[in-house]
């Protein structure tokens, strides 16, 4: 998994706005965000789709849950509230193959998505 970049933002081999980092998780600012609060919150192991993930892996899926609302505290959005999505494939969205919440808020959040 040498080329994939989140993995690489993993290892520190490129830079990355850390807001969050445990031994399983790490969360970042996303390069381009889409609203003032846009985080990016990713395992730390490799796991390209929800599709691959292994019966040993889902306990980190669970915490990741966890950390964004502790995340989303210390971002303010407390009271606003915001959005936790995560793309799934191709049809979905889903660019980088390192699968990664995204943590949206600090602005008005429209339902459903586009
Ligand atoms: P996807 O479309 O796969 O759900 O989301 C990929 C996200 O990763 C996009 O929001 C994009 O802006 C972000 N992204 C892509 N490359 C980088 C990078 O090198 N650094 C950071 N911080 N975010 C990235
Ligand atoms: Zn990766």
């Amino acid at each position: 998994m040498q080329e994939c970049i989140f993995c690489k933002i993993v290892r520190r081999e490129i830079p990355a706005d850390v807001v969050y980092e445990d031994d399983d998780i790490l969360a970042f600012k996303d390069i381009n965000p889409v609203a003032p609060v846009h985080i990016l919150l990713i395992p730390k192991k490799h796991v390209a789709t929800f599709f691959d993930i292994a019966a040993e892996d889902q306990p980190v899926f669970g915490k990741i849950q966890a950390v964004a609302a502790q995340v989303a505290k210390e971002q303010g959005l407390e009271e606003k509230g915001f959005r936790l999505v995560a793309n799934c494939l191709e049809g979905a969205g889903q660019v980088v193959f390192h699968i990664h919440y995204h943590l949206v808020g600090g602005r008005e959040l429209t339902w459903p998505p586009g």
